[in-house]
C-alpha cells in the first residue's frame, strides 16, 4: 500500500528534515548559553530561503519548543544571563505578523523614519500566518499560501486599514482582472462532494448541488439537474437524500407564532445540526452531511456553530422562517452578511504573504527588490538584509521573546527590557516602547509585570488550530477528466480541497492548461464535535503538534488517490511536492453565542480587557480584536501605536 501512494517516492520534501532548513541547522541547546556569534545566525547564508521548503511548515520545528518550555516553567531554571546585543531601539515589536509589521509601518509614520525599530519573530520567516510557499515545477514557479489567503472581510475594511492597503499600492477593485474565477467552469469543471466509506458506507465523488464553491463563479443554489445527478449516486439513505433535498426547498416555519427577534433568540442558543435534527426533523445522515461546512471559517463543524449563524452562513432550512435581515444578538461576525465588504476581495498568488511581503518592502527597501505589485509576486527577499545594522528597521528571525519588563516600576521606567532566545542562545535588548503583536495566549507568560486580570483574559483567547496543506501535482488532467475543480469532503481528513485560484501579476502566471503543474490546496481542521469550542480547539492543537509529517503524508496521498483515481490520479506518480502548513495557533478566537454567554446576553468583552495599555506596552494583533482578519490585525496595530504615541 505504501508502495502504491508512492510514499517511498523521493519529493522535494525529503531534501530537508520536517521542513527545517539544513542551511538553518542550529538545534535548541538545553543549556542557554551567552555571547551573540554571527556563525549563529542561519539567515546570513546565502542559501537561506524558507518560502521554497516543504514538509511540515506553519508552526515549524524550532519555532515553538523555547515557548512552550516558558509556558511549562521549564524555561528559567536552566537559562543563563541574558548577552547584552547594546542595542537601544525606539520601539520593538514582538510578533512578525501582518499586525507588527503594520505596526512598525505606523510607529515610522507617527515619529518619523529615522526611528529605531526591532521587530523579533519566532518563525524562520516573517508574516507569521501571511506565509509563502514557493515551489519550483519544471523551470515554473509555482506560488501557494501557507496561512492567510485573500483580502476579505465579513465587515468593510476601516478606513485605517483601507488607508494602509491603498499605501501599499493594493487597488483591489483595478486589481479584479488579475483573477480569472471562470477558468474551471468554463472547462465544464464544478465543485464536487465527497462521500468516504468510513462516514457513508462508500467512497463517490458527486457533483456538489450547490455548484458554486471557493471563489468560482456558478450558481449558489441546487438548480434541477445538479439534484437529479447527485441524487442518483450520492450513497445515502432514500430518508436522508428526501430530507436533504426538502431542508434546501423547505418554506416550512419551524417556530410558529414567535416573532423574527425571538426566532434568532432561539436559534442563537442551539446548535445547527441540533437545528436540523430536532427542529427540522432531519435524518443523521444530514447532519454527516453538512457537518464540515462551516470549518473554513470557525474550525468548528456544526455541532458548535449555532443556527442563528448557519442561517448568516447561507446554510438552508431558514427560507420559510421570515426572519427580518440583520443580525440577532450574539450572531458571530463572520456570518453577518455585508455587500460592501464581499465586494472588497483580492486574492495574491501567495494569499496575504504578498501584504506581508509589501510591508517589509516598504520597512527595509533593499530586502524586496522591486517597485510595483507587477514585479512583486516574482521577488526573491533577501533574508540577510532583514536585520541589518544600517537599516533603520531590523527584523530578527528566529527569535523567541521569552521577557519583557519595565525597567522599574512600569508607571515611571523610561525604557523597556526584552529577551530573546535565538540559536539556543539568550539575548537582551532595550526599547523606549515595545508593541506586543504576537499571540495574546503568549503574552502572561513572558509579560509577568501585567495584572492578573488582563493576563487572565489574554490567556483566554487560545487561538483556532488549522492546517493548510499545499500538493504540487505535475498536471490536473485527472481533475478535468472527472470535471472537478474543487471537492467538499464532510467525513476526510482535509475537509476541502481545491485547484488554486486563478491570477496574473506581473511575470507570474497561473496554471491554464491541465498538463501543466499546478498548486493544490487542501485544508483540515482538527475539532472534536460534541466538545465545547474552546476544549475542541485544544484537542485539536495537541492533535496537530503530535502529528508526523508521515502521517499527514499517508492521509494526503490516500484522501487524494480515492477522490481522484477514476480519474487516471496515481499519487506516486503525479505529486511532487508536499508542504503541510500546520498552525495549532491558527485563527484569532471569534465568539461564539453558544459557548460565550458574554457575547450573547452582553458583559465584559475579554479581548478588550486583554489588550490595555501598560505603562511603554501596548498589545496589537488579531487576538486583541477577537477578529481572524487582516483588517482586524491592521486596525489592532493602528490602535496600539497610537496609544503609545498620542
Ligand atoms: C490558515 C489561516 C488562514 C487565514 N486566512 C485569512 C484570510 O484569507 N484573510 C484574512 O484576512 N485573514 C486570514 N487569516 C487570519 C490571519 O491570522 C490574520 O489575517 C492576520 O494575518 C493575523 O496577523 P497577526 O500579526 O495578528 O498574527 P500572526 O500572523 O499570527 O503573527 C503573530 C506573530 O507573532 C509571533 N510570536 C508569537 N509569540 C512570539 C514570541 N514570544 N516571540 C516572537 N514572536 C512571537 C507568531 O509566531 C507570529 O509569527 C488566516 C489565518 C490562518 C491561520
Amino acid at each position: 500500500m505504501n508502495d502504491e501512494l508512492g510514499m517511498r517516492r523521493r519529493i522535494r520534501r525529503r531534501d530537508f528534515l520536517d521542513g527545517i532548513a539544513l542551511t538553518a541547522g542550529a538545534a535548541l541547546s538545553s543549556h542557554l548559553l551567552g555571547a551573540f556569534e554571527t556563525e549563529h545566525i542561519p539567515e546570513t547564508s546565502p542559501d537561506y530561503y524558507p518560502p521554497v521548503l516543504t514538509g511540515l511548515r506553519g508552526s515549524h520545528e524550532g519555532a515553538f519548543e523555547v515557548a512552550h518550555q516558558v509556558r511549562d516553567d521549564k524555561f528559567w531554571n536552566q537559562a543563563s544571563t541574558p548577552a547584552d546585543t547594546s542595542e537601544t531601539c525606539d520601539l520593538v515589536v514582538v510578533g512578525g505578523g501582518i499586525s507588527g509589521l503594520a505596526a512598525a509601518h505606523f510607529f515610522r509614520k507617527a515619529v518619523g523614519a529615522k526611528a529605531r525599530i526591532l521587530i523579533l519573530d519566532n518563525h524562520d520567516d516573517f508574516g507569521g500566518h501571511a506565509k509563502r510557499n514557493e515551489f519550483h515545477q519544471t523551470g515554473r514557479m509555482l506560488l501557494g499560501y501557507g496561512g492567510t489567503f485573500s483580502i476579505e472581510s465579513p465587515a468593510p475594511y476601516s478606513a485605517v486599514a483601507k488607508g494602509l492597503i491603498r499605501e501599499l499600492g493594493i487597488d483591489v477593485e483595478a486589481l479584479q482582472p488579475a483573477l480569472n474565477r471562470k477558468l474551471y467552469g468554463s472547462q465544464g469543471m464544478h465543485p464536487a462532494v465527497f462521500f468516504d466509506k468510513e462516514t457513508f458506507g462508500a467512497d463517490c465523488l458527486v457533483p456538489d448541488p450547490r455548484r458554486s464553491v471557493g471563489g468560482e463563479e456558478g450558481q449558489s443554489t441546487p438548480g434541477g439537474d445538479a439534484w437529479q445527478e447527485f441524487m442518483k449516486s450520492a450513497p445515502l439513505t432514500e430518508a436522508a437524500k428526501r430530507d436533504l433535498r426538502g431542508i434546501y426547498e423547505t418554506q416550512t416555519d419551524y417556530l410558529p407564532g414567535l416573532s423574527s427577534a425571538e426566532k434568532k433568540a432561539k436559534l442563537a442558543r442551539m446548535s445547527y445540526a441540533r437545528f436540523l435534527t430536532d427542529v427540522a426533523g432531519a435524518d443523521p445522515q444530514v447532519v454527516a452531511y453538512f457537518q464540515a461546512r462551516p470549518h473554513p471559517l470557525f474550525g468548528l463543524g456544526i455541532d458548535a456553530v449555532s443556527a442563528q449563524d448557519a442561517w448568516g452562513l447561507g446554510l438552508p432550512g431558514f427560507d420559510g422562517m421570515k426572519l427580518e435581515p440583520g443580525p440577532g444578538p450574539g450572531m458571530n461576525r463572520d456570518c453577518i452578511p455585508n455587500e460592501e465588504a464581499e465586494k472588497y476581495f483580492f486574492h495574491f498568488p501567495d494569499g496575504n504573504a504578498s501584504i506581508a511581503r509589501l510591508l517589509v518592502r516598504k520597512l527595509i527597501p533593499h530586502a524586496i527588490p522591486g517597485h510595483s505589485l507587477k514585479d512583486l509576486p516574482t521577488a526573491k527577499a533577501h533574508y540577510a538584509r532583514l536585520d541589518d545594522g544600517h537599516s533603520h528597521v531590523r527584523i530578527r528571525l528566529n527569535s523567541t521573546v521569552v521577557r519583557v519588563a519595565h525597567e522599574g516600576d512600569p508607571q515611571n521606567a523610561k525604557q523597556v527590557e526584552i529577551v530573546y532566545v535565538k540559536g539556543g542562545k539568550l539575548f537582551r535588548v532595550r526599547a523606549g516602547q515595545c508593541v506586543l503583536a504576537c499571540w495574546n495566549m503568549m503574552i502572561p507568560y513572558i509579560c509577568t509585570e501585567l495584572p492578573a486580570r488582563q493576563r487572565d483574559a489574554l490567556a483566554k483567547e487560545a487561538k483556532v488550530p488549522i492546517v493548510y496543506t499545499n500538493v504540487v501535482l505535475r498536471n490536473w488532467t485527472s481533475w478535468k477528466k472527472l470535471r472537478v475543480s474543487s471537492v467538499y469532503a464532510p467525513g476526510g481528513y482535509h475537509t476541502h480541497v481545491n485547484l488554486d485560484l486563478t491570477v496574473d501579476l506581473g511575470h507570474y502566471h497561473s496554471s491554464r492548461v491541465p498538463e501543466e503543474p499546478i498548486v493544490v490546496h487542501m485544508m483540515r481542521t482538527p475539532c472534536k464535535p460534541g466538545l465545547p469550542s474552546y476544549d475542541q480547539h485544544r484537542a485539536g492543537r495537541s492533535e496537530l503538534f503530535q502529528t508526523s509529517f508521515e502521517t499527514f503524508e499517508r492521509n494526503i496521498r490516500d484522501q487524494l488517490s480515492r477522490i481522484l483515481s477514476s480519474g487516471g490520479f496515481d499519487p506516486a506518480r503525479d505529486i511532487a511536492a508536499i508542504t503541510v502548513n500546520r498552525w495549532p495557533h491558527g485563527y484569532a478566537y471569534e465568539y461564539n453565542s453558544l459557548f460565550d454567554k458574554f457575547w450573547l446576553e452582553g458583559g465584559e468583552i475579554p479581548c478588550e480587557v486583554a489588550r490595555q495599555p501598560f505603562g511603554r506596552l501596548a498589545i496589537a494583533n488579531a487576538d486583541a480584536g477577537a477578529y481572524a482578519y487582516t483588517d482586524g490585525a491592521i486596525d489592532q496595530a493602528w490602535r496600539a501605536i497610537h496609544e503609545l504615541t498620542a
